[in-house]
Formats: C-alpha cells, sequence, structure tokens
C-alpha cells in the first residue's frame, strides 16, 4: 500500500542555523537541579538546538524509577525560560499531551514502546487533533518498518504536519555489541520513501554505552541524517535511567565537535571527478552483466548436455567445491566473505533454473 504524509520542513519548527539538528538533555528529569545543572551547562555550550528530558519513563520492569511526571514539567519550563531553548519530551497517552501541553513543552516524541501499538498511536493521535505542535516519532522496538509509517500516518492524519522521525535501533533477540540494532536500511528505506521527513539518529538508545556513540553518530551523519538526539547528564554515571550511554554536557560538546558532518550535495570541484568515477562504474557493470550473460549460456549448453544424458540438474559435490573455490578466490580479491556467498548462491540459483527450464524442454531435432 503507497502512503503519503503531508510532512512540512524542519525549519517551520526549529533554526538550526543550516547544521544538523541537536536535541540534547537528560534521559530522565529528576531532580530540580540536576534539570537546572543539565540544561545551563548545555546552552553555555552552544551546541543544542533543543533541550529533551523524559517525563514519563517506560521501563521494562516495575519497580524502577518511571519518570517524575507532572512535577517535572515546572523544571522544564523553568530552564526553557532561563535558556530560549524549546523543549521535547516523551508522550505516550492523552493525559501526557494535556500536561506537557499545558506547561508549554514545545515539541512531542513518541517512545519505540508506544510506537508498536496502533491503539496507543491512535489515542495519541485523537489527543492532538487540531493541536499544532511537532511530534517525532521514534521507530517501533521491533523492525516493522510498516508500523512506523503507520504511525506517521494516524499523526498526520491528525493535522500534524510538523513532523519528524526518530531512529533508535531494534531490540535484539541475542546479546550484542548495541543495546539496539540499528539495521540501517529500514531509516534509510523510510526516508527514501518520505524524502521530507526529516531523520533524527539517536546514538543513545542504540549504544547502551558511552565509548559506541560516537561512532554511531558518525554513521548517522555520513547517512545525512537531519539531526541528532543525545543523551547528557550533569552526573551521568549516578543517572536514575540510562546511566551507561549518558556522558556530560562537556563530553557531549567534545564529541560533537570531533563528528564529521558530510556535504548533502557535491560542490562543483566535484562534480567532474564524480563524473569520471560513475562512468568506470557505469562501463564495468556492463562488462558484469555482459560476463554474467556469456556464462549464463555456458550454464545452458552444460544443461543440454546433463539433459541429453539424462543427468540431475544438481551436483552437490561440485556445487559445495564450486563455493569453495570462489570463496578463497572472492578473499584473494578482499571481498567480504558473506557478499562473495550471498552472489554465488544467487548465480547458482539463476543457473539451476535455466537447467530445469533446459532439462524440461525437448532437444532440437
Ligand atoms: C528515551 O528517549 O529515553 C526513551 C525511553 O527511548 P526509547 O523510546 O527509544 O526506548
Ligand atoms: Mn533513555
Amino acid at each position: 500500500m503507497s502512503a503519503t504524509l503531508e510532512i512540512l520542513p524542519m525549519s517551520s519548527w526549529v533554526d538550526t542555523g543550516g547544521k544538523p539538528l541537536v536535541i540534547a538533555g537528560p534521559c530522565s528529569a529528576e531532580t530540580e537541579e540536576q534539570v537546572w545543572e543539565t540544561a545551563t551547562q548545555i546552552k553555555a555550550l552552544g551546541y543544542a538546538n533543543v533541550l529533551r528530558a523524559g517525563v514519563w519513563k517506560p521501563r521494562t520492569r516495575p519497580g524502577s524509577f518511571e519518570g517524575m511526571g507532572e512535577a517535572a514539567l515546572p523544571w522544564l519550563a523553568a530552564v526553557k525560560k532561563e535558556t530560549g531553548l524549546p523543549i521535547a519530551v516523551e508522550v505516550a497517552t492523552p493525559q501526557h499531551v494535556e500536561l506537557a501541553l499545558k506547561y508549554g513543552i514545545d515539541i512531542l516524541w513518541i517512545g519505540a514502546r508506544t510506537t508498536v501499538n496502533p491503539f496507543n498511536v491512535q489515542d495519541l493521535a485523537d489527543a492532538l487533533q487540531g493541536v499544532d505542535v511537532p511530534v517525532l516519532i521514534k521507530n517501533p522496538v521491533n523492525p516493522d518498518l510498516a508500523l512506523w509509517i503507520g504511525a506517521f500516518e494516524r499523526i498526520n492524519r491528525a493535522g500534524i504536519k510538523k513532523l519528524g522521525a526518530i531512529h533508535r535501533g531494534f531490540s535484539n533477540a541475542q546479546e550484542t555489541k548495541y543495546r539496539n540494532s540499528p539495521m540501517w536500511n529500514i531509516a534509510i528505506e523510510l526516508k527514501t520513501m518520505f524524502p521530507e521527513l526529516p531523520m533524527i539518529g539517536d546514538p543513545s538508545h542504540m549504544a547502551g554505552k558511552r565509548a559506541y556513540l560516537f561512532e554511531i553518530a558518525q554513521r548517522a551523519l555520513d547517512l545525512n541524517y537531519d539531526g541528532l538526539i543525545i543523551e547528557s547528564h550533569c552526573n551521568p554515571d549516578k543517572a536514575w535511567s540510562d546511566a551507561a550511554q549518558q556522558l556530560t554536557p562537556a563530553a557531549l560538546g567534545e564529541m560533537l565537535h570531533e563528528l564529521h558532518v558530510r556535504k548533502p550535495e557535491y560542490g562543483t570541484d566535484y562534480i567532474n571527478q564524480l563524473e569520471q568515477l560513475r562512468s568506470k562504474l557505469d562501463n564495468l557493470d556492463r562488462e558484469l552483466l555482459e560476463i554474467l550473460g556469456t556464462r549464463m549460456s555456458l550454464v545452458e549448453q552444460l544443461g543440454e548436455y546433463k539433459r541429453d544424458n539424462n543427468v540431475a540438474v544438481l551436483q552437490m559435490d561440485r556445487w559445495r567445491q564450486l563455493r569453495k573455490n570462489r570463496a578463497d578466490l572472492g578473499k584473494q580479491m578482499n571481498l567480504y566473505p558473506d557478499f562473495v556467498e550471498e552472489l554465488f548462491e544467487l548465480i547458482h540459483m539463476a543457473s539451476i533454473r535455466k537447467q530445469t527450464e533446459v532439462m524440461n524442454s525437448t532437444p532440437a531435432a
């Protein structure tokens, strides 16, 4: 099913001066002092466009800190006044929406655990009907692009056009390096379907650990993301939620400084070189396809031979030998082993298809 969204550009709700959007702030608003300290330090360092803080926290197990709720909203209103920065919070119920708006929260986001549930998303959409507020939607915890798109459609149909996607990665069944697997292709597919939808990377929830923030943030910028949302806490090791992935406002500033922002377009100097490289690639691809065509006619001849001698299409020993040999060759050419393996699986499958066709055809008289 094709989907359409009516989306206003990011510049209609935040001014980033042409740079990627930076949303920074603690995972959770814990105390008035912690919110004040963190927010004023972030403001003083000058890199953030928006402050974030969780007020209602969806926690995996009961009994963990579940957010300060409404009590934290005046603290956020106070830092908004002090810093002049817009404030973003997570909303999961219509009551959250109502309270956030009552306290002048500027931007709302829908968390990964809410995006998974169309009933919850529809309740939020109903609560947002007729309200003019930007809404950012995190990917669902499971890698289901349709569910993510569905959430955008529901919120968009409620009249919200200031939309953005937050890519926070997907739950893992097994222990992996990152807390949530990025699965970059899912976000890229969303961006391909809706090029005007701002894409914001959330390295904090992908990484789960401070040490991996940089590499993930850089990857997001390499993919031309429109912004980053990163958790920062004035005393990260003592944070009441997500301590391992938060970093001080100063450390975040250093990290942002080290990141390379890529050019979305190529300048004129690059065009010539770029065109030359692209035309070499075009030629190589043509040659590759010609070689595949030649290979396929050999396969066809082999099929005819097998048919005329009543030999089965598939010989396991030969296939095993071929796979091993191609893997070794691929290794010598510095190709990714899984790429070579998948490539020859595909070639082999197409060859079998061809030979099966030949088998079932009648020999030329
Ligand atoms: C958060 O941003 O603190 C949060 C709860 O994130 P997620 O919905 O991605 O788990
Ligand atoms: Mn968090």
